[in-house]
């Protein structure tokens, strides 16, 4: 097929740059500490759901099945990511196989460890990685776009393992917790981390995306942004399945607006957004008293820390989750879109 990048604006009809971000990551319900996990399963296929109906009957559908093999979906593909890691109870394919082989690093392809408090991605900054779910969104669109191929692209994508890792990775970098980190002190304060020293010495810890910061005994506040915020969402729509509540989400915001930028610069555009929601899921939260405690597979020691949540908490995140999802959606229908901008599928 061919994939050409038609133009650099962005289409200001249809599809909003935050639709497509919030797909991918809701895999654990119980929050393990020393684990980092994306959106749940129904998150992730939520936002594929809302794309295959933004699609449905368009050119670009077609280019998008060339990449997809029969019976697959973006709703289905949404969760590849995760299954290849291993969550989806089911043996790896021949597919998944290869690319683990290939990809030692792929555990880091989801998230961004920023500190919530920046305002901004910043390449090379403290909790940044060259693996990171920014530059691996980057460098799938550019294998998408033709602008690299699968011998010279760092981790030897092809144009259809680039579609299934976008899927994924627009829903995860949508998750404010895979994008914006709490990093604690001493005084078990959040901070801003300002050098790899700070962390090494362990003057200031980082929660690993929320995973250290305990909710209550059996949920960590990554694990509640992965599943719980849906769970809200899902229920709040009266939905039972992925696609009702895209139908739901799609009527409650039909035309959010895209952006204008340079297409690959759209990733860091989207940790932009996911710092500002980090903001307000960190806000108003109180940490501590710490306690140690031992990752469960890797068995190396850290610290988990209590957190105090407001009563409102709940209901105030479910708003900035709805949203979340309806913008990664969004983000994933403009680069697949045809419409003569985006990925030019
Ligand atoms: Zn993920």
């Amino acid at each position: 097929m061919q994939i050409v990048m038609k133009g650099v604006r962005i289409g200001m009809s249809l599809i909003n740059p935050f639709r497509l971000l919030i797909l991918i990551g809701m895999m654990s319900s119980v929050p393990l500490p020393g684990l980092v996990y994306a959106w749940g399963a129904a998150g992730h296929q939520t936002v594929g759901a809302i794309v295959d109906q933004l699609l449905a009957g368009s050119h670009a559908e077609q280019q998008v099945r060339k990449l997809l093999h029969t019976g697959e979906t973006l709703e289905k593909v949404s969760i590849w990511a995760d299954c290849a890691k291993g969550y989806c109870h089911a043996p790896l394919s021949e597919e998944m196989q290869t690319f683990v082989k290939e990809n030692p690093h792929r555990h880091e392809y989801h998230y961004t460890d920023i500190p919530f408090q920046k305002m901004e991605y910043e390449t090379g900054a403290i909790g940044t990685d060259r693996n990171d779910v920014v530059q691996i969104l980057r460098q799938c669109i550019n294998v998408l776009r033709g602008e690299d191929t699968p011998p010279t692209n760092p981790h030897h994508f092809t144009p259809r393992i680039a579609l299934l890792l976008l899927a994924h990775f627009v829903g995860d970098v949508h998750q404010p917790l895979h994008v914006g980190n709490a990093y604690v002190n001493k005084d078990d304060h959040m901070t801003v981390s300002r050098s790899q020293k700070q962390l090494d010495s362990q003057e200031i810890h980082s929660t690993r995306g929320g995973n250290y910061l305990l909710m209550n005994k059996s949920q960590s506040l990554h694990g509640w942004w992965d599943t719980a915020v849906v769970e809200r969402v899902m229920h709040h729509a009266h939905a039972t399945t992925p696609q009702e509540l895209a139908t739901d989400l799609l009527q409650a915001y039909p035309d959010d607006e895209t952006g204008s930028a340079y297409v690959t610069d759209w990733p860091i555009r989207w940790a932009h957004d996911a710092l500002r929601y980090a903001k307000s899921a960190h806000a108003h939260l109180e940490v501590g008293p710490r306690a140690a405690a031992q990752d469960t597979k890797t068995r190396a020691q850290h610290f988990v820390w209590s957190l105090t949540v407001p009563a409102t908490y709940g209901e105030d995140m479910k708003i900035i989750g709805e949203r979340a999802l309806v913008r990664a959606a969004v983000i994933l229908q403009e680069p697949t879109d045809g419409g003569g901008h985006n990925y030019g599928l």
